[in-house]
């Protein structure tokens, strides 16, 4: 059976399971489905199909003698030239001196190397005397782990392909095999490991890349059904009049945009479904406004609501807001990892006793000791930055929450469907009237003297600025340095006419609040950060933003801490220092200086970065594919997500018998993760 243990196949003793194990396979079907991570090519071509800078495998004969020279310790360079075709080819092999005894005048050599085409060179990695074996011209490479030999995995593979493949059953209906073209399953699976050929091989993993895709999207949305039609989930009777007098006292009128999010996510509010959607909308779009209508109109139903912020700056400031906004409707509190002793105590025990209706808070709000009385509603702002748990911890502290996630990280399409599949979105996409035009222009970093001069100019005006110090990979305490090199270099410049500030992490965090209110009163003109002040941070006096080492940022991460001016009626700056190496950082410096709309740069970002970097590593929560590519086969992946819609919409799974296979394989890998789907 292939469900079998893999130990259970000829050759593997105890030592070798346990290896197998350390690689995830544990059972035959596990090894069957183990691919190689790429395929070398050792196929000969004719010279003029050969591809500039990829690996190639050419054959000819050795013409004269090749020449060997040392250099340095131990290094030697061999130059031989090889007829293939009409043509006379440069091959080089380093530091392999012994070869050149093996190689001599007049034999045909089978060479293998990177290919240089403007130097008809070639750099060989791979030699054999004598001309290329006809069979198998593509050579499988898998990832190996411990002590697992490239040797060893194949005879298991082989051994299994021959005893088990009649077991490997079809699970897609055919209709999608005849319209996507796909080969059967067990074919396919063959040509992973014995690729006939490129164009076979193709096939196979365009097969396998949309099944794995459409076993994704139909989870996903399994799930996010199931949620919805949770009965146990509260319904907010909130009283719309009282909401409605609320936003009429806001100083500005609602977008239309503001008012579609805000209508969805009242409307889950009063379903008895749980809320689980996303607003989406880009920075400074008034997300943090519909977040407090949300949370007020949870308020009106009898209940707690939350706001919980990736960082103490943030919240302080949401804090300090939305006492204001909040006067007489809402007893607001904040708590945060420094808030401590007698004062910590008597917060806990507001929020206990629901005196607190309106919670603000970091993470601090998701430790054990944070007890709710009637928690309703749960924002999390900038959800990104939370990881998974994180935020499942604070659902689960209500009885069933409905949960707002925000990002001003415009997700791009890609990442959406596969990270948010399971959770319903709201966009705003348009920016309340009268904002202008940010300008960004991107400068080396010799003309700091200039862009001083500039800051100081604006000042003059009456305005402020930020300037994000050099970044130091990896280390928070040297960026902190930085930051005070920087902050006295400004000093130095700047006092004692204009004030200069200083803002990090490190600071204690009533110093943070100090310079932050400082900076909000204009009692500090120019404020050196690290990038603490990335999100949300509001300042709308504020209309430069001076960003060093602009090319070691994300777009994304550049676009947020752009974001903080611009915020209110004047026009305002974003001056990128840099000075990219490579076409990569210039191009995302043009692409900074030309485009102001989150989402394209989002897109664009993740082209160039992969989804791996998107979101930063540890937390991206982004899901993992065999076989597929987030980016690379996007196409496949959308069409995945509107076949399973499909499927899901018309109840196939349960009630249409060509589709129990898939049905059946999809309930054992959703066990495996810990979740049941009937
Ligand atoms: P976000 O959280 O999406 O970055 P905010 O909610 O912080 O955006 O809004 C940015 C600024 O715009 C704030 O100063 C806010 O008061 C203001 N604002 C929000 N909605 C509107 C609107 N409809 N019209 C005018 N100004 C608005
Ligand atoms: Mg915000």
């Amino acid at each position: 059976m292939i469900n079998e243990p893999v130990i259970n196949i000829k050759g593997v003793g105890d030592k070798l399971y346990q290896s197998l194990v350390g690689m995830d396979i544990r059972t035959i079907n596990d090894l069957l489905f183990y691919f190689p991570n790429r395929y070398d090519n050792y196929e000969i071509k004719p010279l003029n199909q050969l591809v500039h800078n990829e690996k190639v495998t050419i054959e000819g004969e050795i013409i004269g003698e090749p020449s060997l020279t040392f250099y340095g310790r131990k290094k030697s360079r061999l130059v031989l030239n090889v007829q293939v075709e009409h043509m006379v080819v440069k091959g080089v092999m380093f530091n392999r001196a012994f070869a050149k005894k093996q190689l001599q005048a007049g034999e045909i050599v089978t060479l293998t190397g990177k290919w240089d085409q403007h130097r008809l060179q070639i750099t060989i990695s791979n030699y054999k005397k004598g001309r290329a074996k006809a069979e198998d011209p593509i050579q499988p490479i898998y990832p190996l782990k411990g002590d697992v030999t490239t040797r060893q995995l194949k005879k298991l593979i082989s051994t299994a392909l021959t005893q088990y493949s009649h077991e490997v059953v079809e699970i897609l209906p055919d209709e999608y095999l005849e319209s996507y073209k796909l080969p059967p399953r067990s074919e396919a699976l063959k040509q992973m490991h014995y690729p006939a050929n490129f164009q076979a091989l193709k096939h196979a993993k365009r097969r396998f890349i949309y099944e794995e895709f459409l076993l994704f999207q139909l989870k996903m949305q399994l799930l996010r059904k199931r949620h919805k039609e949770a009965t146990e989930g509260n319904s907010q009777a909130y009283d719309y009049r009282k909401v409605d007098h609320f936003i009429s006292r806001l100083p500005f009128k609602l977008t239309d945009a503001q008012n579609k999010s805000l209508k969805e996510i009242l409307k889950d509010l009063e379903s008895p479904y749980r809320m689980n959607r996303l607003l989406q909308g880009d920075v400074g779009s008034g997300k943090t406004a519909v977040a407090a209508i949300s949370l007020y109109a949870s308020l009106t139903a009898g209940k707690q609501s939350a706001l919980m912020v990736p960082t103490e700056i943030l919240a302080e400031q949401h804090y300090q807001s939305f006492k204001e906004l909040f006067e007489g409707y809402a007893n607001v509190v904040l708590l945060t990892g420094s808030i401590k002793g007698k004062k910590r105590k008597e917060i806990l025990a507001k929020i206990k006793s629901q005196e607190a209706n309106i919670i603000v808070g970091t993470h601090a709000l998701i430790q054990d000791e944070v007890l709710f009385s009637n928690l309703g509603t749960v924002i999390i702002d900038e959800q990104h930055r939370f990881g998974v748990n994180q935020r499942k911890t604070l659902r689960d502290k209500g009885i069933h929450p409905d949960v707002l996630f925000m990002t001003a990280t415009p997700i791009p399409r890609t990442l959406a469907i596969t990270t948010f599949g399971d959770m319903d979105v709201s966009q705003i996409d348009e920016m309340p009237l009268g904002r202008k035009e940010i300008e960004t222009y991107w400068v080396k970093e010799q003309m700091l003297d200039r862009v001083l001069d500039f800051i100081a100019k604006e000042v003059e005006q009456g305005h402020q600025a930020y300037v994000i110090c050099p970044l130091i990979e990896e280390s928070d305490k040297l960026d902190i340095q930085n930051a005070v090199d920087l902050y006295h270099q400004l000093q130095a410049n700047y006092e004692p006419n204009i004030k200069v500030g200083l803002m990090h992490g490190r600071l204690h965090s009533n110093e943070k609040e100090e310079v932050m209110r400082q900076y909000a009163q204009n009692q500090i003109q120019v404020l050196v950060s690290t990038t603490v002040v990335e999100v949300g941070v509001n300042v709308p006096n504020a209309t430069v933003m001076v960003i060093y080492d602009a090319e070691r940022f994300g777009l994304s991460q550049l676009h947020q801490l752009r974001g903080r001016v611009g915020r209110g009626e004047s026009q305002s700056y974003c001056i990128l220092l840099a000075d990219p190496k490579g076409d990569v950082g210039k191009e995302r410096m043009r692409i900074m200086t030309e485009t102001i709309n989150g989402f394209e740069l989002s897109e664009q970002d993740l082209q160039l970065r992969g989804p791996g970097d998107f979101f930063g590593k540890k937390q991206s929560g982004l899901p993992e594919f065999k076989v597929g590519d987030m980016v690379h086969d996007y196409r496949a992946l959308e069409t995945a997500r509107n076949d399973a819609q499909d499927i899901i919409n018309a109840g196939w799974l349960q009630n249409n018998p060509n589709y129990s296979r898939l049905y059946k394989l999809l309930k054992q890998e959703v066990i495996l993760n810990g979740e049941t789907l009937d």
